[in-house]
């Protein structure tokens, strides 16, 4: 039966999760279309050092003042109620860039230290990370996501407006020899910039055991640059690929997880497809986002937030914060709506929600 209010759906979600977990002091983050939040992506700073074209202007952003920003202390008891009470049990760390984040070793080892403990991800420009790689994996980071559109460096430079491609192939190096593997490598295509690169960044994965990813670029440029006509979709990044390499699909059901995934030359690599705007996977979706000033976004397209830092700021406690937090999740749209004549872009970009 599909619960019809916001305290059915609780009662419903709170049974669900308890089936999971044996404790009772639980809900779930549930919507009115029967989907269950799982997993937490929490923004830690809208800052970031590089400029992609898809995503910031060059000059940048108006950043948040500090404090705007939730305090380390604040991010773990959001997390924490999202874990313990609100059945989260996947947290990524994303941005603008989380590496920027100052005491992100200890927000790691917070987090990680949560009963039960939840998985943690983080999804990266790979800056700076090889430094960082080996500390992160011991408080408790268990993998990364790394942003990587192209492997030549006249094109990293023209897509992300700086020269740094070297640091993210170190910052690649370390993740993976500190074993914050499965190393994935998200990878976005522009016209015009490396849409004819998907093979040659796909081999240069495979040589390096890294799990390429190709997104579809999503209307969340803080420039409203974006345009259908010109967006590379997944149809054609298959159709590239599949003049360099024998691909043949996984089978696997693909669930929350948005990739379409495919054996590469017979496998066992992969290689991964997300086609977010033109096969949406809004149905099945199991996010939900906390930006870096307390927001919770229940969609990465959604016009609404509401705001915890508020709640917590004035002294409500984890109870009233949970309730808020569902209450949220309640009212999450069945889909993006991009192909809608009537779609809106969110005033947030993506470096500003949290990708
Ligand atoms: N700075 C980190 C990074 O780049 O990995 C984390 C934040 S970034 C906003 C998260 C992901 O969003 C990146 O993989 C990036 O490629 C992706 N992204 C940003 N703008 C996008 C857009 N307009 N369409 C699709 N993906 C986008
Ligand atoms: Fe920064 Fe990530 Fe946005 Fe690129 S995609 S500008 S690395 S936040």
């Amino acid at each position: 039966m599909t619960p019809s209010t916001a305290a059915d759906a609780v009662a419903a979600a709170a049974a669900h999760v308890d089936a999971g977990t044996g404790s009772g002091d639980v809900g779930a983050l549930l919507d009115r279309h029967g989907r269950v939040a799982t997993d937490l992506r929490v923004s830690l700073t809208d800052r970031c050092n590089l400029r992609c074209q898809y995503c910031m202007p060059a000059e940048g952003l108006e950043w948040l003042p500090t404090d705007e920003t939730l305090s380390d202390a604040e991010v773990v008891r959001l997390v924490r109620i999202a874990v313990q009470r609100l059945g989260v049990h996947q947290v990524r760390l994303t941005g603008g860039e989380p590496l920027l984040r100052r005491g992100l070793v200890g927000l790691v080892a917070e987090i990680a230290a949560l009963r039960p403990r939840p998985q943690i991800a983080m999804t990266t420009n790979a800056l700076g990370l090889a430094r960082s790689a080996q500390a992160l994996s011991d408080a408790g980071l268990d993998r990364v996501n790394v942003s990587l559109d192209t492997v030549r460096p006249d094109t990293f430079e023209h897509m992300t407006r700086r020269d740094r491609l070297a640091d993210v192939v170190a910052g690649l190096e370390a993740a993976a020899a500190a074993r914050l593997t499965p190393v994935k490598v998200n990878a976005v295509l522009m016209r015009g910039a490396n849409e004819d690169q998907a093979g040659e960044l796909l081999r240069w994965c495979l040589d390096r055991g890294y799990q390429l990813r190709i997104i579809e670029q999503m209307p969340l440029d803080a420039q409203h640059a974006w345009n259908r006509e010109q967006m590379v979709t997944a149809a054609e990044t298959l159709e590239r690929l599949e003049a360099e390499f024998d691909l043949t699909p996984t089978g696997r059901l693909r669930g929350s997880a948005p990739a379409e995934e495919f054996l590469v030359d017979g496998g066992p690599a992969t290689v991964g497809v997300i086609a977010s705007v033109t096969r949406p996977f809004c149905g099945d979706c199991d996010r939900v986002r906390l930006t870096a000033d307390g927001q919770v976004r229940n969609c990465l397209f959604a016009r609404e937030e509401s705001d915890l830092r508020a709640a917590l700021r004035s002294g409500a406690g984890d109870d009233e914060i949970a309730r808020r937090w569902q209450t949220a999740m309640w009212g999450k749209r069945p889909g993006h709506g991009i192909d809608d004549p009537r779609f809106l872009q969110p005033v947030r970009p993506m470096s500003a929600i949290g990708g």
